[in-house]
């Protein structure tokens, strides 16, 4: 039975449920009546200086994702570009993944890392090693990361990932600074999460790859990994933990998209209902080529059209839960993904064990091909070409504002004084110490046209005059 406030995962994912939402769904796909009042539903409510959002269900947003008629299509991609700028304004914040190790005992049949790819050379990177990364990051201006791994009782234990934890935040390299660490492992004990916790992560990543259960056995058919339940319920251990923050996603491609769209959005009311907080972000991965992997081999993927209405219809249905596209994607389709809904992306990515101490692009321990390789400073100048405003920040999780409370910045409005301000900051530190001089003459461009856009004279003023003291040599100044 569909509940969910249960802590099972056949119970909150419930298949039956999606059976009747897509049905649901398909019957009323034409119904332009009900589609314009989900719609209206979602818009955002603006009072004073505050801006709201209701959001949708699972079975309301599933009206309009299975919907095909161009108007109301465009309709709702208009409706998602309004809720974008009302809580995200133009910000975009970058980060970049680092691989640890790629040792991994499961054997996800789309993952080259699985257990039976004997020829993939296996690496997992010492401290030194990690070090090295860590600089090498932190010269390209990254102060943010995701760090991933294989699942490896034996060779990555939660010890090496606690201790890896450690040795990114210590490293001071020139201006640089690792200021947020997000983490991309596999499910684990509360017990570890609380370790997690105390090792000052920032958010939680697991992907739920497909939240269909008959299809997630066969596409993990052995290893830990295989157990479906253990794997749907990790965020509700990690949140017991006291991990505030979480990051759900769905590999595109494995099962049917609409199945798996309904399943996450379910996934995110869930935990709203049992931990008063949902998703802090979502992540839309398509399956890539890699290694021994082809990705035509899964029969579900999508193409850049049901892809782009896939984001839209999430950022319709969660308006607070942040976007995550990696560079699995190419440019055009990055651009297009913007507009949207997203509001996080990776920049000069590498997706190899030690692929960024190498100068060229290494190729044999990458865990999937990597669509966009422009360096960062190539993403960012990009980004501002495109009106955005490239952001390093990691204030609200140093602050304590996580879960709830960062929730509650976004729905009080204090965004445009908070968030505008620290990305426009953060953005001049990169400027000054990573940036090529055309970055550099472009967002210096961007910085004093936007710092008028901080509501609050007061704030505008110190804003104005930290990014002076960044110029003149300072760091790290945030709201
Ligand atoms: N090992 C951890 C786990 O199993 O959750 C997390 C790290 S894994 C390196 C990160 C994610 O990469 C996986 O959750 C999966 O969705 C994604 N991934 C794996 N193979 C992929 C492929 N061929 N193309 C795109 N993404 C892939």
């Amino acid at each position: 039975m569909y509940d969910k406030y249960s802590l099972k995962a056949e119970e909150f994912i419930n298949h039956e449920e999606i059976l009747k939402t897509l049905e649901y769904a398909e019957k009323n796909k034409n119904n332009k009546e009900l589609i314009n009042q989900i719609l209206e539903k979602a818009r955002p409510v603006y009072n004073g200086k505050s801006v709201s959002c209701a959001g949708l269900d699972h079975r309301e947003a599933s009206v309009l994702l299975a919907c095909k008629d161009n108007e109301l299509i465009e309709k709702m991609y208009a409706l998602a570009q309004e809720i974008k700028q009302a809580f995200y304004g133009n910000r975009i914040v970058m980060f970049a993944p680092l691989y640890l190790s790629n040792y991994c005992v499961n054997s996800c049949v789309y993952c080259p890392y699985h257990i039976k790819n004997k020829h993939i050379a296996r690496k997992k990177l010492t401290q030194e090693e990690i070090k090295k990364e860590v600089i090498a990051l932190q010269d390209m201006g990254h102060k943010r990361l995701a760090i991933e791994s294989g699942e490896d009782p034996v060779n990555n234990p939660i010890e090496y990932i606690l201790e890896s934890i450690k040795t990114i935040y210590s490293i001071k390299h020139k201006n640089g600074a690792i200021r947020r660490v997000n983490v991309n492992i596999a499910a684990t004990t509360e017990e570890n999460y609380k370790k997690l916790k105390d090792a000052g992560i920032g958010t939680y990543i697991l992907f739920q790859e497909t939240y269909h259960k008959e299809s997630y056995e066969k596409l993990h058919p052995a290893g830990p990994k295989h157990n479906y339940a253990y794997h749907t319920e990790a965020m509700d251990r990690a949140m017991n933990a006291g991990i505030d923050d979480v990051g759900l996603g769905v590999l595109f491609g494995l099962e049917l998209y609409k199945y798996e769209f309904a399943g996450l959005l379910m996934h995110a009311e869930h935990l709203e209902a049992v931990h008063g907080v949902g998703p802090h972000t979502i992540s839309v991965p398509r399956v890539k080529r890699a290694d021994d992997i082809d990705p035509n081999v899964f029969d579900n993927g999508i193409d850049d059209d049901t892809f782009s209405k896939i984001t839209a219809c999430i950022r319709i249905a969660v308006p607070y839960t942040g976007m995550i596209i990696s560079t699995r994607e190419n440019e055009s389709c990055r651009n297009k993904l913007l507009k949207l809904g997203v509001s996080q992306i990776s920049g000069g990515s590498r997706t190899s064990v030690g692929g960024y101490s190498e100068k060229d692009r290494p190729h044999e321990t990458e865990q999937f091909d990597v669509s966009d390789q422009r360096e960062l400073d190539e993403v960012v100048r990009w980004l501002m070409k495109l009106g955005y405003i490239p952001s390093f920040c990691t204030a609200c999780y140093r602050e304590g504002r996580t879960g709830d409370r960062f929730m509650s910045l976004c729905k009080t409005g204090q965004i445009q004084n908070c968030c505008h301000p620290n990305a426009l900051m953060t953005l001049k530190e990169f400027l000054e110490d990573y940036a090529s001089p055309e970055t550099a003459k472009i967002g210096n461009e961007l910085i004093t046209k936007e710092l008028e856009n901080i509501p609050n004279p007061k704030t505008r003023a110190i804003a104005k005059e930290y990014i002076e003291n960044i110029h003149n040599g300072k760091r790290d100044f945030r709201f």
